[in-house]
């Protein structure tokens, strides 16, 4: 989705032009409990074109779906079943956060103000990321990343969340 109505807000370079609270409204047109349904928020900034023309080719699409092959793999091998299907007790089970990770959640969900279903995309995403990482704990770097994954709270809504 766009910020705004031009396409432009977030990107820092001053070209939008949509007046003041045009974006807020727009982006608001997703409703919390919608958002809250969203496991991946990937900000992806404008492509300008020198940077698009000279660009290195990146990681190949093969290697990419092997690691996603290994990682689905380990989660069946865990729980019998992919992270999408965990929740309560499976999920945390699956985590096996020590009491250091523990407090570490806590203290990413009390800062954000998430609800109980927010915290389980949060340890949902954490434990897939320490899955493509072959780790069998969750670590408090798994748990960072999937809050930076996390969605514009209701709080924060808008393209401020997003710059
Ligand atoms: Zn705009």
């Amino acid at each position: 989705m766009n910020w705004c109505p031009c396409g432009y807000a977030g990107s820092g370079d001053g070209r939008c032009h949509c007046q003041s609270g045009v974006a807020e409204r727009y982006a608001n047109r997703i409703s919390g409990p919608l958002r809250d349904r969203i496991d991946l928020w990937v900000n992806m900034p404008r492509v300008e074109p020198d940077e698009y023309i000279r660009s290195v080719a990146s990681e190949a699409s093969s290697v990419v779906a092997d690691r996603i092959a290994e990682a689905r793999a380990r989660q069946i091998a865990r729980s019998g079943v992919p992270n999408s299907r965990l929740s309560g007790r499976t999920l945390r089970a699956a985590c096996a956060l020590g009491p250091a990770e523990q407090a570490h959640a806590v203290q990413l969900a009390e800062l954000e103000g998430w609800s109980a279903r927010g915290i389980e995309r949060l340890l949902r995403v954490a434990r897939t990321t320490a899955d493509l990482a072959g780790c069998d704990r969750v670590e408090a770097t798994h748990l960072d990343e999937a809050a930076r994954f996390r969605g514009p709270s209701d709080r924060r809504i808008g393209f401020e969340a997003v710059s």
